[in-house]
């Protein structure tokens, strides 16, 4: 009797000195319930291009339930396999199937094709995945406990300037493409590149329109701020960033600049917040940029020689020691979205797999919860996460799929 009295009294007396009551979630716990309800939708994973580079694209060649295991400790470990995408709450991922910018244009053509067949071999390989074509499909994956499985084309480079294979790549299961990759096209201007057209060309402004004909979303990653402006003045849906962060946080031309963080809220779209450390921290930036340099220096001052090369270098990162990034980072540049645009222009495109670096305590797939404690720890709500971690991001394909069925196939 005396100890059923005592323990609500107890309980309240905890209350108001504001300790934690035996029941109080931590922000871990908090973080972990909302992804298992509203599981992740990570806007670039570059899986595909790993596939290709570690295994020539030979599916007896890695298993990847577990590519820890399939890789051991001899070689670089992968981001990504299922057994991490599933402790890291992911429920769907947009697969990249980038190809290298300077092939030749017929050449893109094929290989986009090729890494487009290995997400869809990927997909009917592992009962865990899922294809996915449709906000609907994404919802039908998560009821079957499947991770839904979407294509993001990464540059324009891949259609070989031709709305037929556009319109083909969407038929194969492309449901974004980002405009352009680091080089300049022949209709759209890159961020990381001399600009050719100010932004779009008249051809540029008709693949969007194409593209919105179609149903597949724009993604205004990699473009520069002018093709961003020129892309928000004449698309007829919500944008995408597939993996881009904040430029008011840290000056990168691959991050997103406030005057167009500012156009989104009318426009509906988001910015899937990316991982690279070197958009998160400007001293991540120089030092990266630092470390290139003195490459090169080491490479002029002891040519053919690696072992003098490699000893150079150490010599240089212990005296220039590497400024750490961490999930705190990232969530800087979630807050500040949120503050430029709006909760609901936010969501996550961590680039795993496509980076030499990720922030310290966020080294794969396994670790997202990490990031969304931090934003628990920061005041977010549970509406608030849910909408970054996937009720964002399929808003705007349905607004994509919407406005599709408006407009006819060709466009003129
Ligand atoms: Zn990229």
């Amino acid at each position: 009797m005396k100890t059923q009295i005592l323990l609500p009294i107890l309980a309240v007396a905890a209350f108001h000195a504001g300790l934690p009551s035996a029941h109080a979630q931590t922000a871990e716990q908090t973080a972990k319930q909302v992804l298992e309800e509203h599981p992740i939708i990570d806007g670039h994973n570059d899986v595909p291009a790993q596939i290709r580079g570690r295994f020539d694209s030979d599916f007896s060649k890695f298993d990847f339930r577990d590519t820890l295991e399939t890789l051991g400790d001899a070689e670089k470990p992968m981001h990504t396999d299922i057994a991490r995408l599933r402790k890291g709450g992911v429920g769907g991922q947009f697969w990249s199937v980038w190809i290298d910018p300077e092939l030749p244009r017929a050449e893109a053509v094929e290989r986009v094709i090729q890494q487009i067949d290995t997400v869809h071999r990927l997909a009917n390989q592992y009962r865990d995945l899922e294809i996915a074509l449709t906000a609907d499909d994404i919802e039908r994956a998560a009821k079957s406990g499947r991770i839904a499985s979407l294509i993001g084309m990464e540059g324009g480079h891949s259609i070989g300037n031709s709305l037929a294979v556009l319109r083909q790549t969407y038929t194969l299961g492309a449901r974004y493409m980002t405009l352009t990759h680091w080089k300049t096209l022949d209709w759209a201007d890159a961020a990381t590149d001399a600009p050719k057209s100010n932004g779009l060309s008249e051809f540029g402004v008709r693949v969007v329109h194409q593209m919105n004909a179609l149903g597949m979303m724009v993604d205004i990653s990699h473009v520069s701020p002018k093709t961003m402006h020129d892309t928000l003045d004449v698309a007829r849906a919500p944008v995408i960033f597939s993996h881009s962060s904040a430029n008011g946080v840290t000056d990168h031309p691959r991050n997103v600049p406030d005057s167009v963080l500012k156009r989104l809220p009318d426009n509906g779209g988001v910015v899937m917040v990316t991982f690279v450390p070197s958009y998160l921290k400007a001293e991540r930036r120089d030092w990266e940029a630092a470390e290139k340099a003195e490459q090169e220096r080491a490479k002029a001052l002891y040519p053919g020689e690696k072992a003098r090369r490699d000893a150079h270098m150490n010599g240089w990162r212990q005296a220039t020691p590497m400024p750490s990034v961490t999930a705190s980072d990232v969530a800087d540049h979630i807050d500040h979205i949120r503050g430029v645009a709006g909760i609901d222009n936010i969501g996550i495109g961590g680039d795993y797999d496509g980076i030499r670096f990720l922030p310290d305590d966020m080294q794969d797939v396994s670790t997202y919860p990490v990031l969304f404690a931090e934003l628990v720890q920061r005041g977010y709500s549970n509406d608030d996460l849910a909408k970054i971690a996937r009720g964002n991001i399929l808003r705007v394909m349905r607004d994509a799929e919407r406005v599709a069925d408006h407009h006819k196939i060709e466009v003129k």
